[in-house]
């Protein structure tokens, strides 16, 4: 069978979280705005316009370096749910330009153009039809993207690397190698360091020069992922984009609390509470755990922790949160320092069934019920209309827990395809791999 030739797009929102904030409030069109903070405005830059670009201030600078670099820019405090709201805004359009989507991060995402053929490019032509895509994405939501079209999803991130400021760039068929010839492999997303300096050793900084090694070479370094990279570097490197739903593997929390926390059994509180939203949301997911462990960071930065591994997957709160709470005793017994963060993750997970039986209500089922009208009463009502003890005994301390502080939404991939279309995915059938 010989190859199709993919046309996968790759969408990217510029600046995005700085981008979000100029489409929340207009007032700020044009000028320097980063995005950033921490809990007393001493954290670093999350994310900078381009205006505020030109001043030198980048992800990670601290703000008030920003502020020194640039006195007249305006510093914003995250809103992470409205930056949630704005990108499922943009990949409910997204998905109207292509049978495939695949969502990448909050502000990135791939469609899969492959199977239009003359019917639709009689019509149009990739850069008009890109070209709409952003109007439209524009014009609805305010926020600015850029994208590239070419022949697999690394090679399109790579396109829109070099379309930022242009606003889209097509590598046409063909032309792959000549695009890649002078950029340097460090570009290739997931690279990673190591791999870019034995690359490196071996005389090549470019795509370029990757392309003139030999591929036995590469293949006896790297394995299977040499001869990957030899054949993208030659511009041959074909992967039809699939959307793969894993299943979680993991689910874990880190929160630093509203403010540094001499009250142990306070700090107690605030864990239990972040447990059993973790434990919640596994059930809604059909999962539960075996594994369980928690950190505590203190004022001074140094840590402790532990972890417990159940004879069998739980997952109930009652069960879960009483050996959690015994973990905390346990590794807060002596400590004397404020809290000032607290990690809890639980891992190896294994399937729930909360389905209905023919023999009468499972315990399972009757809790995955309860989890699911639980969340609906809080979405509906507002987040904190039901709550179990933990998290009203957390609210009774903390005043500040009222509105409980929102996370950042680094969010993975499985967890954006269950925002746009539900746990189930999407409904429209995947596209089969097209290569034998
Ligand atoms: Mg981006």
């Amino acid at each position: 069978m010989s190859a199709r030739h993919n046309r996968i797009l790759h969408i990217d929102g510029d600046s995005f979280f700085a981008s979000c904030e100029i489409a929340l409030d207009p007032k700020l069109e044009g000028r320097p705005v980063w995005v950033g903070g921490g809990r007393r405005g001493d954290g670093i830059v999350i994310a900078a316009n381009r205006q505020a670009k030109k001043y030198g201030i980048k992800t990670g600078t601290a703000c008030f370096e920003a502020k020194r670099l640039c006195p007249s820019g305006v510093l914003c405090r995250p809103h992470y749910d409205a930056y949630r709201e704005l990108s499922r805004q943009m990949f409910l359009i997204l998905e109207q330009y292509a049978p495939t989507l695949v969502p990448y991060s909050i502000d990135e995402g791939f469609l899969d153009l492959t199977s239009f053929d003359e019917h639709i490019w009689r019509n149009t032509t990739p850069t008009d039809y890109v070209q709409g895509i952003r109007q439209r994405i524009w014009k609805e939501t305010r926020l600015p993207v850029t994208a590239g079209l070419a022949n697999s999803a690394k090679l399109a991130k790579l396109a829109t690397d070099a379309a930022k400021g242009v606003g889209f760039l097509e590598v046409p068929a063909g032309r792959e190698k000549d695009f890649l010839n002078d950029r340097p492999v460090s570009e290739m997303s997931g690279i990673g360091k190591n791999r870019e300096r034995s690359i490196q050793a071996l005389g090549a900084l470019t795509f370029g020069q990757v392309a003139k090694l030999p591929s036995m070479l590469l293949k006896q370094k790297f394995g299977i992922w040499g001869q990957q990279l030899w054949l993208f570097a030659n511009g041959q490197w074909n992967e039809p984009l699939v959307l793969e739903i894993k299943d979680r593997t993991t689910i874990s929390s880190s929160t630093t609390l509203p403010q540094d926390e001499p009250d142990y059994e306070a700090a107690l509180t605030f864990m239990l509470s972040e447990s059993t939203r973790l434990t919640g949301q596994l059930r809604r997911e059909q999962m539960q755990a075996r594994e369980f462990s928690v950190a505590v960071r203190f004022t001074n930065f140094t840590e402790v922790g532990t972890s417990h591994r159940f004879k069998h997957p739980q997952f109930l709160n009652s069960v879960i949160n009483e050996v959690l709470e015994q973990m905390f005793r346990g590794i807060m017994a002596g400590q004397r320092l404020p809290v000032r963060q607290i990690r809890i993750a639980m891992y190896n997970l294994e399937r729930l069934d909360t389905h209905p039986t023919l023999w009468g209500r499972t315990h399972e089922e009757r809790w995955g019920a309860l989890d699911d009208a639980t969340h609906q009463l809080n979405q509906q009502l507002g987040k904190t209309a039901l709550m179990t003890g933990a998290q009203f005994a957390l609210r009774h301390i903390d005043e500040s827990q009222k509105q409980p502080k929102s996370k950042c939404p680094f969010t993975p991939q499985r967890e954006m395809i269950a925002k746009l279309w539900g746990a189930a995915g999407p409904v429209k059938p995947m596209q089969p791999t097209l290569f034998d």
